[in-house]
């Protein structure tokens, strides 16, 4: 479901929202539709993918993103919710690129792989029972110690 979403080839007619892609350019993407939601995530599993530091992260309906260029390279696992969870990267520079959960009709996109990365705007803070003390927690925001009731 997610693969034939990405695949998909650009609307003419669709107008595009945001676009990005990786640091080395091999996978260049554009986005349709307006996020869901916009959410900082510590959990465990975007401390690893990050190098450390929360994931800033966009979330869309599922096939929103639409990739213009190349094709990012997916590790598939269980995630603690016992979905299998989906992270995709450029297989060339390593850049964090989508994500989701398989079937869960939502697809997930790091913030730091926008051509404006001023287009993230947090809402949200998940997993924070999961933060190290040196990350930052903003509970100026709504915050939860694991994920989101509504997700
Ligand atoms: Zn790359
Ligand atoms: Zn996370």
């Amino acid at each position: 479901m997610q693969d034939a979403s990405l695949k998909r080839t650009a609307h003419a007619d669709a107008q595009v929202h945001l676009t990005g892609g990786c640091q080395c350019g091999a996978v260049r993407y554009a986005i349709t539709d307006e996020p869901i939601m916009a959410a900082t995530c510590h959990c465990r599993d975007c401390q690893y993918s990050s190098g450390g530091a929360p994931a800033h992260a966009l979330i869309f309906p599922a096939g929103s993103i639409t990739l213009l260029r190349g094709a990012a390279k997916e590790h598939r696992y269980r995630g603690d919710s016992g979905h299998t969870v989906m992270r995709s990267f450029c297989g060339d520079c390593g850049t964090p690129l989508f994500g989701g959960s398989v079937g869960m009709g939502y697809e997930v996109l790091r913030a730091g792989s926008l051509d404006d990365p001023e287009a993230f705007h947090a809402q949200v803070s998940l997993w924070t029972d999961s933060a190290p003390s040196w990350h930052h927690v903003d509970r100026s925001m709504p915050h939860f110690p694991r994920n989101s009731p509504a997700a």
